[in-house]
């Protein structure tokens, strides 16, 4: 693999930006694999990258439907954090913050981590309530997130407006989590697919996946694609939206439903909004790329559907809202609109486990916030395929749960969770 450095990209220059190679090798599938994984997302090639790192794995192909990166992967708005409510889902996140913050050496490809800071505003006293148990919870669990005025809050993001008698929802206050931020997403998935390739794993694009074969033992042998069947010792679904779809093949029915989510951005404007804000009562998020686009997230659509796009109303709050919140935008032109397919799971968790079928493995249910935990997801997934048993971190995350009952309610402890 090419290194990346000042001084190749200097010399490249030099020499006019001649001899740059493939970031990654185009494969055409070979006739068996030992893991293959289903989706070339961020999870998918993260997954990959670390089945060949830390486990030796190197038998792998990453079998992507369309292009990599073109599901959630590069629809998303990239906000990162980890300051979840509950323990199980804090370190969980809080792996994968970990990650980020040495992701661009890890990889050698810069994916442009910037810890600029996630602000959740708290509108009434509910919000106030649950974000200072946030606080609290979270600095028991070693996660930090702190608790600030509204005052506070607009001396951190100075466009915020916090004069209550001109808002429909008055900024009473909002939890700051310092470490968290975005990250630019394409980069993540090129990133990954690069140094995943580099280690040997196949990356197969237009290359869909539409039957899963199992043996007379019942556990899987391989898989039936748009390039050929495929033999393979194990299977990793990672196909977000598509989560259901892929696990029928296999005979198990998950529970997922999928709803479109979309976002947005505005015409470039200069540095104007310095971290992400993130409501959650209201229905928005905001932070600017580094383009100078506002790029701002709503909610999901209220109906399941596989369209990649959202209702336009729904896009029309999420403009109210972020009017009220930066009346300094009113003007502002938004260019493009687009959705994604989220999948979402009752308690608004992941599922990240081993399956009844034997060799059969699934990461799914990230809904409308699985970016952020992009490094950890495949990390931790990864050793669950490797040693066909959950890491601790992953443990709690299992389907089981909602049969059980042992749920990780993130639905209940914040409504939203991006
Ligand atoms: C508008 C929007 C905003 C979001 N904002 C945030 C945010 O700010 N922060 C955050 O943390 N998360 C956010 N998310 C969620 C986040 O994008 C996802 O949770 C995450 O990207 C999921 O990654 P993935 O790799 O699992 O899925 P994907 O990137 O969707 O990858 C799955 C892949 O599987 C492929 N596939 C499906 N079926 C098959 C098949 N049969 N055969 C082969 N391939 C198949 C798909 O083509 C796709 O490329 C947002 C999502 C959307 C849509």
């Amino acid at each position: 693999m090419q290194k990346f450095s000042g001084f190749s990209i200097i010399a490249k220059a030099l020499g006019s930006n001649k001899g740059w190679q493939a970031q990654w090798r185009d494969a055409s599938p070979k006739s068996r694999y030992d893991v293959v994984i289903v989706g070339g997302g961020g999870h998918g090639l993260a997954t990959a990258y670390y089945l060949a790192k830390e486990h030796g794995i190197r038998n792998v192909a990453i079998l992507e439907k369309g292009w990599i990166g073109g599901g959630n992967t590069g629809r998303n708005t990239t906000i990162i954090r980890s300051n979840y409510l509950f323990e199980e889902s804090a370190a969980l996140y809080d792996h994968a913050v970990k990650l980020w913050e040495g992701l661009s050496q890890d990889l050698n490809y810069n994916v442009m981590f910037s810890p600029r800071g996630v602000l959740m505003l708290a509108h009434n006293i509910h919000d106030i309530q649950v974000f200072k148990r946030h606080v609290h919870a979270n600095r028991l669990a070693g996660v930090d997130n702190e608790w600030l005025s509204a005052q506070e809050c607009k001396d951190y993001c100075p466009p915020l407006n916090i004069d209550a008698s001109t808002m429909r929802y008055p900024v009473l206050g909002g939890a700051l989590q310092r470490r968290g931020g975005t990250a630019r997403h394409d980069a993540v998935a090129w990133g990954y697919a690069r140094a995943a390739s580099a280690l040997g794993v196949d990356i197969i694009q237009n290359c869909e996946v539409t039957a899963i074969r199992r043996g007379a033992s019942g556990a899987v042998t391989g898989v039936e694609t748009t390039r050929g069947a495929i033999e393979a010792g194990k299977i990793g679904v990672v196909a977000a939206g598509n989560t259901s779809v892929v696990m029928d093949m296999a005979g198990l029915r998950m529970p997922l439903e999928s709803y479109p989510l979309q976002a947005l951005v505005s015409e470039p404007l200069k540095p104007v909004v310095p971290c992400v804000v993130m409501s959650n009562t209201i229905h928005a998020y905001i932070s600017q790329s580094d383009k100078g686009e506002l790029v701002i997230g709503a909610g999901t659509d209220a109906y399941t559907s596989y369209t990649q796009r959202g209702g336009l109303h729904i896009a029309n709050h999420t403009l109210d809202a972020i009017c009220d919140l930066f009346p300094d935008f009113r003007r502002v032109r938004m260019l493009r609109s687009w959705g994604g397919i989220v999948d979402v799971t009752p308690d608004r968790s992941p599922i990240l486990a081993k399956t009844t079928v034997p060799g059969l493995y699934v990461n799914c249910g990230w809904g409308t916030g699985g970016f952020k935990a992009t490094p950890g997801s495949g990390n931790l997934f990864a050793h669950t395929i490797a040693r066909d048993e959950p890491h601790p971190i992953n443990a709690p995350f299992t389907i089981e749960r909602f049969r059980d009952g042992v749920l990780i309610d993130e639905a209940a402890a914040a409504a939203v969770a991006h």
